[in-house]
């Protein structure tokens, strides 16, 4: 079977490091390791709109701002797919037959909607579109029978609800549909990084980032300022490491090299970690080789990204061109889903012949 790749972002902003960790980086990974048959990523401007009804501004100027980054960290159109969901409507059609393969109950109890829901005060006002998008989200992966979807911690239950529609129409219709496997980040500082706010994961929506195309000032502000242990006030007091967002970042970021680089004194992450949790190693210092580390891995992104920027016209023309490929993919999915679900009447010789068979006597 071949080996394909499903994955994307939503067009509410910039891209930020949590994004960076959690799927884009390992994007590039699988995408240069030459092992993936076809590559699609997608900017899904469709599910962005399901709860930015009322600001389809905000989601139709950041189609660039992702596309730039996508370019910026090493995504390579020559390589990957890089379509725009509402270009796709396909997508909408496959939408619709699996929402009768999914309960209202089942949409209840997903814990990223529920807690999505809670974070945009929607409790009493769920957009129906909104609700709908983990069905919606099975319709993007299936439609590309993708084997394997590389996103955060925060997508599993999105991918167990894309599993149960695959299985059921599957089952009902028969196969025509690809079960896909997440891939979460083997590191676990990863999976859900957290906002320099230290409170929950960084996201776009709650303004607690550090986004890839910042400038070194502000990342620099932005690392000095981020949340530690709060009890950990004089140097020489010991400090904990749970929950320290610093050394969280550290974890998802830092490599022994820079170490060598940016602070010699110690030889690994354990070394600085251990003398932090004894005492006698203040907060400042850890920020200002985080800072280094950070700066070190953005700065190659922002360079490429302020080329691309200088080629708009070329960037908007990769996703023409990759939404024009990427349609004619779903269409040859929904085709397949449709043959499954006998509705395709016009394509059915047997349906036809039958019914010229049953009026016939009249
Ligand atoms: P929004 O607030 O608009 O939902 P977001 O910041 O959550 O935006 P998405 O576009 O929903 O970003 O997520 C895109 C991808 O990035 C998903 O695969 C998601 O799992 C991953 N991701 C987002 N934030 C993080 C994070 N803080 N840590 C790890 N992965 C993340
Ligand atoms: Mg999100």
């Amino acid at each position: 079977m071949a080996k394909i790749i499903l994955t994307g972002d939503r067009p509410t902003g910039r891209l930020h490091v949590g994004h960076y960790v959690g799927s884009l980086k390992r994007r590039v990974e699988l995408q240069n390791s030459g092992e993936f048959d076809k590559i699609y990523i997608m900017i899904a401007d469709a599910q962005a709109l399901t709860d930015n009804a009322d600001n389809p501004d905000k989601v139709r100027e950041n189609i660039i701002e992702v596309a730039l980054d996508y370019l910026a960290c090493g995504l390579d159109p020559s390589k990957s797919t890089i379509f725009i969901q509402s270009m796709i409507p396909e997508l909408t059609e496959l939408t619709f037959y699996y929402m009768n393969l999914v309960t209202v109950s089942r949409l209840q109890r997903n814990p990223t909607v529920k807690n999505e829901i809670k974070m945009r005060n929607f409790e009493a006002s769920i957009p129906v579109g909104f609700f709908n998008y983990p069905i919606s989200q099975a319709a993007d992966i299936t439609a590309f029978k993708a084997t394997v979807v590389p996103v955060g911690e925060d997508q599993m239950p999105m991918i167990e609800q894309t599993k149960e529609i695959v299985h059921k129409f599957n089952s009902v219709y028969g196969e025509a549909l690809v079960d896909p496997q997440i891939l979460l980040p083997d590191n676990e500082a990863c999976l859900r990084l957290p906002g320099i706010d230290g409170k929950a994961k960084m996201s776009k929506s709650l303004g607690n980032c550090i986004y890839l195309a910042e400038e070194p000032e502000e990342i620099k502000k932005k690392v000095m300022s981020m949340y530690t242990d709060p009890d950990h006030i004089k140097i020489t007091d010991p400090g904990k490491l749970e929950g320290n967002t610093v050394f969280t970042y550290l974890d998802a970021f830092s490599k022994p090299e820079h170490f060598e680089r940016y602070l010699p004194e110690y030889a690994n992450l354990d070394e600085l970690k251990a003398h932090y949790t004894k005492g006698g190693l203040g907060d400042v210092k850890v920020k200002k080789f985080l800072n280094n580390v950070i700066q070190e891995e953005l700065e190659p992104i922002r360079n490429r990204r302020k080329e691309y920027q200088k080629d708009i016209a070329y960037v908007y023309d990769v996703l023409k061109k990759g939404s024009e490929e990427a349609e004619k993919v779903a269409a040859q999915t929904l085709s397949d889903v449709k043959a499954a679900m006998r509705i395709n009447y016009f394509d059915d010789e047997e349906l036809i012949a039958r019914h010229i068979e049953k009026y016939k006597e009249q």
